[in-house]
């Protein structure tokens, strides 16, 4: 398993989480055996929107004394009524959930709280100052919460929360069919037909602005509906074609900020499925080629940082290169972490001889010596 820093909380997390929708409704046994089989292979954190108290009890038996070595982000603002989850806003029912949360899943603290759910600007403005963020605030001052999040599918939403400063990490959903369309408050948009029978063209500005936003203010992403809800491994894919476990993975994987995908794995062979990332080949892993023939997208000109391009005779990254070189243009400047991750590369575009070769092997048609040049001037070698 390979662990990456989530953004700048100080957590490592495992690339290859757990969502919580799989073990809602399932019983103690069931949950040992899924926990046997994640923990073998070295996750390490859990996403838990649901409040389901027989889950979090079967998860505080499933872990035991693992617990401290184990990363729980759990949400603020859902609560358990009448047998189902809630998202609940006012901050008596917030409190009461939070609490009882901390009981069922046998911790005094939360390692991540996340709020909930936020996917209206209005909503954030309402959790910043009806409350809840206080409240979240005073968790955090407590050592009840070690960091704050913020759970969302709407970039227009959450840029605003992730400019305040004070959000440390963002769940947000990530795959190549909603990345192409506009942020909306209405999350039954990004699964409608409805919104892929035009043709679609390239990344939505405002998702790739928020992406690079994050990578750039050190706010770690972890991923929820990396296959958006398993339509993306079907033939009936919104794309109009169907992609691996492993190539959706690969593809938020691949996104700026990206710290780590909560797989919603129903059963042991869809964890296994996502497990298997880790042993994955990199002509496994490529979704250039897929992408590329997809019927209803185009995504001519942008660069996927997908990495077909790979290898460059001179051993530029150029995937990598150019990343650094759009979250550069997008702030105006070279940012500090930016420049350090540039820094770290083995070679850079000042290497770069011209010969075309990684220009040849993208499906996108980018030009990626025109981005080496770029890069040159913008980083100074
Ligand atoms: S230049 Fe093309 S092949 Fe290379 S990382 Fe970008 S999109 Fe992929
Ligand atoms: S054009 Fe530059 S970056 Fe591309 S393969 Fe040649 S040397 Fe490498």
């Amino acid at each position: 398993m390979k662990y990456r820093e989530l953004g700048k909380t100080g957590l490592k997390v495992s690339e290859i989480g757990l969502g919580c929708e799989g073990f809602n409704g399932k019983d103690a046994a069931f949950t040992q055996e899924m926990f046997k089989l994640a923990l073998a292979a070295g996750v390490n954190c859990m996403d838990l929107y649901s409040p389901n108290p027989d889950m979090h009890k079967n998860i505080a038996a499933a872990l035991g004394s693992r617990r401290k070595d184990f990363i729980y982000q759990a949400h603020l603002c859902t609560e358990w009524k009448d047998g189902q989850y809630k998202a609940v806003r006012d901050i008596a029912s917030v409190k009461a959930a939070f609490e009882t949360m901390l009981k069922n899943l046998n911790t005094d603290y939360i390692d991540i709280g996340m709020i909930h759910y936020v996917d209206s600007p209005e909503l954030w403005r309402t959790i910043e100052s009806g409350g809840v963020l206080d409240y979240a605030l005073e968790l955090k001052a407590k050592g009840k919460i070690k960091h704050i999040g913020v759970s969302s599918h709407n970039p227009l939403a959450v840029l605003e929360a992730v400019k305040s400063g004070k959000v440390e990490v963002l769940m947000f959903s990530v795959n190549p069919c909603y990345d192409l369309l506009p942020g909306t408050d209405d999350v039954e948009k990004l699964w409608a037909e409805e919104s892929y029978k035009k043709p679609l063209l390239n990344l939505d500005p405002k998702r790739a602005e928020l992406y690079e936003t994050c990578q750039r203010l050190g706010v770690g992403i972890t991923v929820m509906k990396a296959f958006g809800g398993g339509d993306l491994l079907s033939e009936y894919s919104p794309a109009g074609k169907a992609l691996t476990a492993v190539q959706c993975l690969h593809y938020a994987l691949t996104r700026p900020a990206v710290a780590a995908v909560m797989s919603g794995a129903r059963t042991m062979e869809e964890l296994k499925a996502s497990l298997d990332y880790e042993k994955a080949s990199e002509a496994e892993k490529d979704y250039a080629e897929v992408f590329a023939s997809f019927p209803k997208i185009s995504w001519e000109g942008h660069c996927m940082y997908c990495g077909h391009c790979a290898p460059c005779h001179k051993g530029i990254d150029v995937a990598n290169v150019t990343k650094f070189l759009n979250l550069a243009k997008a702030q105006g400047e070279v940012p500090e972490t930016v420049r350090e991750h540039y820094a770290a590369l083995e070679a850079h575009a000042g290497d770069c001889i011209a010969c075309g070769a990684c220009a040849k092997r993208c499906p996108f048609a980018v030009d990626p010596v025109a981005n080496m040049k770029e890069a040159k001037e913008v980083f100074g070698y």
